[in-house]
């Protein structure tokens, strides 16, 4: 029997098995923002590592914002020096109604929150390490498993952790995440920059105009160029393989939230908005920052606003060579399952990858579920692309050791 045969029945007959903790993952609500039940989560995820023979450890981390209990849980599968990481996050971003927990089995499908980002992945990722080990595929190699807590608003707490503490080895094979791709291959993401922009004015009553300071039209004037600017960066299209066509062009958003602190009937002495810069591989986090500020302080000056920038968000982007070996190992281990070599693309959003790429780790993401239903009312994964994607990450994990 060939090597992804044999990890296909290993992972088929453990089918139940895997819905069965999937749903149990389900249940147990972690929505972040705020950020609850993580410590939760995490005991259940450290005891089924235990079982299966993980080695696992839990990180407590300081507090951060309103996470409960924040930790990464960690383990490791396998003896060898050569390590490859396994990256899942276990908080869910706010569900649209509370039946998504409810982890609803149906068509083949699991419904509920987090069952395609990324709770379906975890349990993708745990059994195809399992049966990596349990046939003997590992070699010389170890996958280290790392699941995070606080992907969905940031990753400060969880993957930040982890770099800022070195607990990432620069010399490790690969990285390899279960985002929702949908079987495409994630190699490469945008950064994110994200500012809010504050404008100081003189507050007076309706009747009294002429004495105030009008810092909502203060926020207008700035806004004006930055609107201009967003519609510029449209037309800067990355090289980089996407899905859609349609996306490929620089994205900057002006006034996704925004607001003034007063009533109707008085001069606003106070307004923001904030912009968020999403910027393509080819493009430089420092030089956006930049880009971005000049504007801002251009068009203050000319307005004679009082401005003021505060930045809640920089990461840069990240990116791995679609034919690095291990990229390659990675489209032979799909192939071998799916019948297909997967496409390679740019993830459209910002992704955990980043944070090993700029180590040097060649990153990828990978994983059964979809995107376009992630995030949404009607979540859910495909129960057998699920293991599909198992028996893929245990021969993944097979090649990219020899
Ligand atoms: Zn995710």
């Amino acid at each position: 029997m060939d090597e992804a045969t044999a990890v296909r029945e290993w992972v088929e007959a453990r089918a139940e098995e895997m819905a069965g903790l999937l749903a149990e993952l389900v249940r147990m609500d972690t929505e972040n923002p705020p950020g609850r039940g993580l410590g939760i989560c995490a005991a259940r995820l450290r005891e089924v590592m235990e079982e299966l023979g993980f080695a696992p450890e839990i990180i407590p981390l300081a507090p951060h914002d309103r996470l409960e209990e924040p930790c990464v849980v960690r383990g490791q599968v396998g003896e060898g020096s050569e390590v490859v990481y396994f990256h899942g996050h276990f908080d869910v971003v706010p569900a649209q109604s509370r039946s998504q927990f409810a982890a609803e089995r149906r068509d083949g499908r699991m419904y509920g929150r987090g069952t395609a980002d990324m709770k379906g992945g975890i349990v993708s990722m745990l059994y195809g390490a399992a049966a990596a080990r349990e046939l003997g595929l590992l070699g010389g190699g170890r996958i280290v498993f790392h699941l995070v807590c606080d992907e969905e608003t940031g990753s400060d707490a969880g993957s930040g952790h982890l770099q800022g503490a070195g607990l990432i080895d620069t010399s490790a094979r690969a990285m390899l995440t279960a985002e929702p791709t949908a079987g495409a291959v994630w190699h490469a993401s945008r950064g994110a920059l994200t500012m809010q922009v504050g404008f100081a004015g003189t507050e007076a009553h309706v009747g009294q105009a002429h004495l105030g300071v009008n810092a909502f039209a203060h926020m207008v004037a700035v806004a004006a160029p930055l609107h201009d600017l967003a519609r510029e960066l449209l037309e800067k299209r990355t090289s980089f393989p996407m899905g859609d066509d349609a996306v490929k062009g620089s994205m900057l958003v002006v006034g996704g939230a925004s607001g003034s602190g007063v009533n109707f009937n008085a001069v606003p002495g106070s307004a923001w908005f904030s912009i968020d810069r999403r910027f393509n591989p080819e493009e430089d986090l420092d030089e956006e920052i930049a880009r971005l500020t000049d504007v801002i302080d251009t068009a203050a000056a000319s307005a004679g606003a009082d401005v003021s920038i505060e930045i809640l968000q920089r990461q840069p982007s990240g990116s791995t060579e679609e034919d690095h070996p291990t990229g390659r190992a990675l489209a032979a281990a799909v192939a071998e399952v799916e019948g297909v070599a997967p496409a390679f693309e740019l993830c459209p959003g910002i992704l955990e990858t980043r944070w090993y790429a700029q180590l040097g780790v060649p990153a990828f993401g990978y994983g059964a579920g979809r995107l376009d239903v992630s995030h949404g009312p009607g979540e859910y994964i495909d129960e057998a692309a699920m293991r599909r994607c198992a028996a893929v990450y245990a021969l993944f994990a097979a090649r990219a050791f020899r």
